[in-house]
């Protein structure tokens, strides 16, 4: 038996790889679930996995998770340091499937015990960078994307030289509001922004996809990942979300990876690495589909892939105070507070007000990080 670790046991990621190991239970002992504030839910996925420890980040809730769970084999524990604590027991392999930079200081930790990190919040590193890769090196341990276009360049980098490739080309689906006229983008209400055209995931993902921010966070996320340079990036627009990503090597030779638009493909890959699993996905029907269409993105009504490429050359806190910014205006997009277009432009305008020194560590990738969040808050009307 395997042991492993889901942090975002609640969340559409944490679903999705319960879901495997539902149907492959003899295989896992599963050391730590957790969550934010969805008690009962946490404690269903507790009653059913049986993991050693279930954590609940918000600590006022901790009391309704013991009662849930009163009486069973499994400890309790709740607030940021009980997260990081469970992120650091003991896996061979560890979920990472928190959302928002929130889940930096759990991965860490679970980094630092020298695990396999199976990665799909890339806020995380987008935030860390450096910090976060040099820890991967320092304590041996090893990262495997679970993002669906991180995974597929993985996969079509085994066995090749990164200086062999000469381009990494990142797919998008474009998102719901792809071919939107800008005029109606100032008016998108959260509702139309988290009802994605191909995936089903968190509220916080499907708006950045709406905004093309999912794919500037990647594009950060690809620098640190594969080691070819930024100028080596791209992205294109895929509106079936049928290839999830391409590597083009010196030769003229193009390697994709395709499935089917569903989260449980990547993780399963990451499960089963470096073998692989059964997945209950229906198998890819090419001619069902029958076309696949590329577009170059559109920058003038999608800016944020354009800021976050500035973030990745400024290096440093730059990519921080991004992600930062955006994770809060998200939220206010989601509270009714902003409108979808001011997504953007708050994160240039926090960009622009806020230039901290690049950070060495954990504490000081945090630090950021809240200053960027106070810059934020402060562009904001008093809810
Ligand atoms: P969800 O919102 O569905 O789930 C987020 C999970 O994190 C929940 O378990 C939630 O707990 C927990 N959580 C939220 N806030 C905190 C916090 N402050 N501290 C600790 N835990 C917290 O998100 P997704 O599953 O969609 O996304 C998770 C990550 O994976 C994101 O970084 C996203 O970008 C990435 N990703 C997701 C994909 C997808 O298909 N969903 C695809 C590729 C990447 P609770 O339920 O209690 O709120
Ligand atoms: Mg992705």
């Amino acid at each position: 038996m395997r042991r492993i670790s889901v942090l975002g046991a609640t969340g559409s990621i944490g679903a999705s790889t319960l879901d495997l190991i539902r149907r492959d239970r003899d295989q896992w002992r599963i050391v730590a679930l957790t969550a934010q504030s969805r008690v009962e839910e946490l404690a269903a996925l507790a009653r059913e996995f049986r993991p050693e420890i279930a954590v609940i980040g918000d600590e006022t809730r901790l009391g309704a998770l013991r009662e849930a769970l009163a009486g069973l084999p499994i400890a309790v524990a709740g607030g940021g340091a009980a997260l990081i604590e469970a992120a650091a027991r003991p896996a061979a392999l560890t979920i990472a499937g928190i959302v928002g930079c929130a889940g930096l200081a759990p991965t860490m930790a679970a980094i630092e015990q020298g695990q396999t990190v199976a990665l799909a919040n890339k806020e995380a590193l987008v935030s860390a960078g450096e910090v976060m890769t040099a820890a991967v090196a320092r304590h041996g341990a090893t990262l495997l994307p679970v993002d669906s276009e991180h995974n597929a360049i993985f996969q079509c980098l085994a066995g090749n030289r990164p200086a062999d490739v000469r381009w990494i080309t990142l797919t998008a689906s474009g998102g719901p509001f792809r071919d939107w006229p800008t005029a109606a983008l100032a008016a998108a209400t959260p509702a139309e922004a988290v009802r994605h055209p191909n995936w089903d995931m968190g509220a916080k993902i499907s708006v950045d996809s709406a905004t093309m921010m999912n794919k500037g966070l990647e594009l950060i996320e690809a620098f640190h990942l594969f080691p070819v340079g930024l100028d080596r990036l791209r992205i294109i627009v895929h509106p079936q979300s049928v290839v999830h990503s391409m590597v083009e090597f010196r030769d003229g030779s193009t390697l994709a990876q395709l499935g089917p638009s569903d989260m449980r493909v990547p993780i399963a890959s990451a499960l089963a690495w470096p073998a692989r699993m059964d997945t209950p996905c229906a198998p890819l029907d090419l001619a069902a589909i029958g076309e696949l269409t590329f577009r170059a993105p559109d920058e003038a009504r999608f800016p944020a892939t354009r800021l976050a490429r500035q973030a990745a050359e400024a290096g440093g806190a730059v990519p921080g105070v991004l992600n930062a910014a955006n994770e809060v205006a998200v939220a206010a997009f989601l509270a009714g507070r902003i409108g979808f277009t001011r997504i953007a432009t708050m994160v240039e305008d926090v960009l622009c007000a806020y230039a901290p020194p690049a950070p060495g560590s954990l504490d000081e990738v945090m630090a950021v990080d809240e200053g960027a969040r106070r810059h934020a808050d402060a562009l904001l009307e008093p809810a």
